[in-house]
């Protein structure tokens, strides 16, 4: 991430910080690396998708540790861990850093990647599902996300999904020559991944499939009903997608991703949804939540270039300095400048006198202070307009506008 980035993404970190906590989320932060077995949980899709994608290493000490793919299991843990179950329900949390997956890296798809996520644990009210959904689209639109969509489907309890996945495996089964070879691999690991493949026979096949969404509790359509009414409600548009599966297994009940058209192929640029098995995997005691991440770079790269060139706010105060001046002079009044509360900087490039008024004019410098060996001479760089000025006045001449 160089100078030039920095300016966008501290922005989006103030804008989510704005919407996150005026919503009642807490910011958390967990380690960059876990134990391994915090992200690879037993067998099954859990370890069918994330593990391949992880940075394991061993310690040196016999542990495994892993560089952190994603944040709902550290923050589900740091919640067991700390007993946040002891605080007012639902806890509200929210996260912004870098996390890390093995990848073909390209365009918006890097092997260190930042994210921005929230995660609500203590309640299975839909009424927390659209909420996070509505502060997510909040965001999107704050950072300028352009042509963004939202698909939203929800998986039912595990038990419902577990009976689906054998449906399902039962007609892929039944039609397996048709299958590309890795599908037909994974009929009985993980048959929902089919939904995905871009493979000809394969999609021709899933045309025909069940849908889990058919089969779907009573509780858990209604659920589902209640999260679509909260979002019609507050106007966020969605669509409803019977084939919405994503890369982590431990989502129940509501399922949702944005997308952005901006992105091609890497289209996602943010979503997540409801995981209420998840906090008893670690441990804990049955808990539900529901959450979602973002990247970083994915947002920047959906909202686009901002034509405003990115000064970093402008420089009040460039200390020029003449040869043979005193280099104590020009360094206090760098000094006094900035503990006035002035952003200044300090010629050190060894320019001429010419050259260093060009250098305040590419960096925005408001105001010039020339040392000069019996002197300081104060130049307004706007009006071109310069004067004589004992150097203890300068920076009140400077703070004074
Ligand atoms: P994709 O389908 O693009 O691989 P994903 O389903 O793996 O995304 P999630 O695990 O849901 O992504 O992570 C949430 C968000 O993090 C994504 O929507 C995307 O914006 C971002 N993201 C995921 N992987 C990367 C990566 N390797 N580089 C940059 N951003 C990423
Ligand atoms: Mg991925």
């Amino acid at each position: 991430v160089l100078p030039d980035d920095a300016a966008r993404r501290d922005d989006l970190e103030a804008t989510a910080r704005r919407i996150l906590g005026a919503a009642g989320y807490r910011r958390i932060e967990t380690p960059i690396f876990e134990a391994t077995e915090l992200f690879a949980r037993g067998v099954g899709e859990a370890t069918d998708i994330v593990q391949k994608e992880m940075y394991s290493f061993d310690d040196g000490g016999g542990r495994s540790l892993t560089l952190r793919p994603e944040g709902t299991a550290p923050v589900c843990r740091a919640y067991v861990e700390h007993g946040m179950h002891k605080l007012p329900q639902p806890v509200r949390l929210w996260y912004l850093g870098s996390f890390f997956r093995r990848e073909r890296a390209q365009a918006g798809r890097y092997r260190q990647f930042w994210q921005v996520g929230a995660e609500a644990i203590g309640s299975d009210d839909p009424a927390l599902d659209a909420e996070t959904i509505v502060v997510l689209v909040e965001l999107l639109e704050a950072v300028g996300v352009r042509s963004a969509r939202l698909r939203l489907g929800s998986l039912g309890s595990p038990e419902t999904r577990a009976a689906y996945r054998e449906r399902l495996a039962a007609h892929l089964r039944s039609r397996e020559d048709e299958l590309s070879d890795e599908v037909r691999r994974r009929i009985e690991l993980n048959p929902l991944r089919a939904f995905d493949a871009d493979h000809p026979g394969t999609q021709r096949v899933m045309e025909t499939a069940p849908r889990l969404i058919d089969f779907l509790t009573a509780d858990d359509a209604e659920h589902f009903a209640q999260v679509r009414a909260l979002l019609d409600d507050v106007g966020v548009a969605y669509e409803i997608d019977t084939s919405l599966v994503r890369g982590l297994d431990y989502y129940t009940r509501t399922l949702f991703e944005l997308t952005s058209e901006e992105l091609g192929a890497q289209s996602g640029v943010g979503g997540g949804g409801r995981y209420d098995g998840l906090i008893e995997q670690l441990g804990g005691s049955p808990t539900p939540g529901v959450g979602w991440a973002a990247g970083i770079e994915r947002m920047l790269l959906a909202a686009g270039s901002v034509d405003e060139e990115s000064t970093d706010g402008g420089v009040d105060l460039l200390v020029a300095r003449v040869p043979d001046s005193p280099a104590t002079t020009a360094f206090r009044l760098a000094a006094d400048a900035r503990r006035a509360g002035l952003r200044a900087e300090l010629e050190t490039g060894g320019r001429s006198l010419k050259g260093q008024l060009k250098h305040a004019d590419r960096i925005g410098a408001r105001r010039v202070a020339i040392v000069g060996p019996d002197g300081v001479a104060l130049k307004d760089m706007a009006s071109g307009e310069q004067r004589e000025i004992p150097a203890a006045d300068v920076v009140a001449a400077v703070s004074g506008g």
